[in-house]
C-alpha cells in the first residue's frame, strides 16, 4: 500500500478569509516548498485571520460526515476506512461522536476536487494546483482533498491519513501549530504522523474536554440524527468466489461473478444481469480489463471480446491464440502492466505479453507465480485502478509495484472493496 515519496514539504502556513466559499474561514495545507504568503490571496492576511477563528468550535458534541465522492486510483472502502480512522483518531482524546451519513445533510462533507470546485452549490477553489487540501472551521467543517495529488499523483494512503487527520483538526477548531512535533504543522512532512501527537492533544482538549466516556465512534450513537453507516449486506457479502474485476469505461469498479456483475460504486450494489450491461458477453469470463484505448476486454476460454464503452466491436469474439500468440487459454486472470503488455496468469503459471512487440510470448513462459516476490499462488482476478495494480486471491488483495512485487500487507477484499459488516 505504500509508496513513500521522499519530499519534504517545508511548512507555509496560509490563513485567508475566504471570499470565494460562501462566507466561511478556511485553511489550506499547501504543498509547496516556498513560503506561500496571505496576501497572494483573496486580500486576506494573518491578523483578520487570528481574530475570525479565535473560538471557533462545535457547539455539540455529535457530528455527522459524509463523503461526497471517490478518487480514483483507489478503492472507495479504502477511502472509508482511512477517514474513519482520522476521525476516530481525534474522538479517541475528546469528547466528540462522528458518524457517517449517506445524506448530503451533514455536518462535515469531504469531498476530492480539482482546483475550482463547488460547495454546496457555491463556487470553491484551492488557491494554487498544488495545495494539498483545506478545510472549514466549525460551525462549518467542509474538507475539500485536491484530487490530483489523491491519487493520481501517486500520493500513498499514509500521507492521505495525515492529511485527513490534519484536515479534521482544522474542521474542529485548529489552527495551524509552529511545531513539527504537531500533525497541525502547516505541511506535509516526510514524518508521517498519522494520529494527534501530545501538543494536539492537549489543544483539542482544551476546547472539548477530555474523553470521559467510552469510545462510540465505530458504530452510530442511539440518538444518531443521520442515517446509520451505510454496510452492505447484500449477495455480495456471500460471495465465496468471483471470476474477475474489471473497471468499466467511466472508471466504475465492477466486480463479475457467473451471470452478475456488481458495481462497487454504487452503495449496496445489487446483482445486475452481465449480458444487459455488455450485450453480447457469456457468463463466467476468466479475465477482464479496461485498456489504456479505454476499449474493455473480456477473456473466457480460448476466446476474446472486445468492446467500446458497452458495445461490442463487430467481428468479436476472436481467438486468443490468434492474437495473442503464446497466451494460454483458460486464464485465470491478466494483470495489465504500468506500461505495455500483460501478465496472464493460469494455475501456478504465468507469462508475459509484450503489446509493443506484438510477438509471441517468449519462450522461457510460462514460469512460476511464485518467483514473483511475494505473489499467493494462485490469483482469482487483477486490476489496474488508476496507476495502481491489484491482484486478488482467496478474498484477499494485494498491491503490486512496478516490479511486480507485493508491496505491503494483503488486505480484506469483503472489508475494503465489497464495504461488507
Ligand atoms: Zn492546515
Ligand atoms: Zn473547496
Amino acid at each position: 500500500m505504500i509508496r513513500p515519496r521522499d519530499l519534504v514539504f517545508v511548512l507555509v502556513v496560509a490563513f485567508h478569509v475566504s471570499m470565494v466559499c460562501s462566507a466561511a474561514v478556511f485553511v489550506e495545507r499547501p504543498f509547496h516548498d516556498e513560503p506561500f504568503y496571505p496576501s497572494d490571496l483573496d486580500g486576506a492576511n494573518s491578523t483578520k485571520y487570528r481574530d475570525l477563528t479565535a473560538g471557533f468550535k462545535w457547539n455539540k458534541t455529535l457530528l455527522s460526515y459524509s463523503i461526497i465522492n471517490f478518487p480514483t486510483g483507489v478503492p472507495p472502502n479504502l477511502i472509508r476506512t482511512t477517514i474513519r480512522r482520522a476521525f476516530d483518531a481525534w474522538s479517541r482524546y475528546t469528547n466528540l461522536n462522528f458518524v457517517e451519513s449517506l445524506s448530503a445533510m451533514v455536518d462535515i462533507q469531504l469531498a476530492f476536487e480539482g482546483v475550482n470546485h463547488y460547495r454546496r452549490g457555491l463556487p470553491c477553489r484551492f488557491s494554487q494546483e498544488i495545495t494539498l487540501a483545506h478545510a472549514f472551521f466549525p460551525e462549518d467543517g467542509d474538507i475539500h482533498f485536491n484530487k490530483k495529488y489523491f491519487f493520481t499523483e501517486g500520493a500513498s494512503i499514509e500521507q492521505f491519513l495525515n492529511t485527513a487527520v490534519h484536515e479534521i483538526g482544522h474542521s474542529l477548531g485548529l489552527l495551524h501549530s509552529s511545531s513539527r512535533k504537531s500533525i497541525m504543522y502547516g505541511a506535509q512532512l516526510q514524518e508521517l504522523f498519522s494520529e494527534p501527537q501530545p501538543e494536539d492533544i492537549q489543544a483539542i482538549q482544551e476546547i472539548y474536554g477530555i474523553r470521559s466516556a467510552p469510545q462510540t465512534t465505530t458504530q452510530p450513537p442511539p440518538r444518531a440524527i443521520t442515517t446509520p453507516k451505510p454496510r452492505t449486506t447484500t449477495e455480495l457479502c456471500s460471495l465465496s468466489s468471483f471470476d474477475t474485476i474489471v473497471t468499466d469505461h467511466r472508471g466504475n469498479v465492477c466486480v463479475l461473478a457467473g451471470r452478475f456483475y456488481y458495481n462497487l460504486n454504487e452503495t449496496n450494489p445489487p446483482p445486475r444481469k452481465i449480458s444487459a450491461k455488455w450485450p453480447g458477453l457469456p457468463p463466467n469470463v476468466d479475465a477482464a480489463f479496461t485498456y489504456r484505448d479505454q476499449k474493455t476486454y473480456f477473456f473466457k476460454g480460448d476466446q476474446y471480446w472486445k468492446y467500446d464503452k458497452l458495445r461490442m466491436e463487430e467481428n468479436y469474439p476472436r481467438s486468443i491464440a490468434v492474437s495473442f500468440p503464446g497466451v494460454p487459454q483458460d486464464m485465470d486472470t491478466i494483470l495489465l502492466s504500468p506500461t505495455a503488455g500483460f501478465h496472464a496468469f493460469r494455475g501456478t503459471q504465468y507469462w508475459f505479453y509484450d503489446t509493443r512487440k506484438l510477438k509471441p510470448v517468449e519462450r522461457h513462459f510460462p514460469k512460476l507465480i511464485r518467483e514473483l516476490g511475494g505473489f499467493p499462488a494462485r490469483l482469482d482476478a487483477a486490476l489496474l485502478l488508476g496507476e495502481r495494480r491489484y491482484i486478488f486471491s482467496d478474498l484477499r488483495y494485494y498491491e503490486v509495484d512496478d516490479e511486480t512485487r507485493i508491496v505491503g500487507e494483503s488486505g480484506d477484499v469483503r472489508r475494503d472493496w465489497f464495504n461488507c459488516v
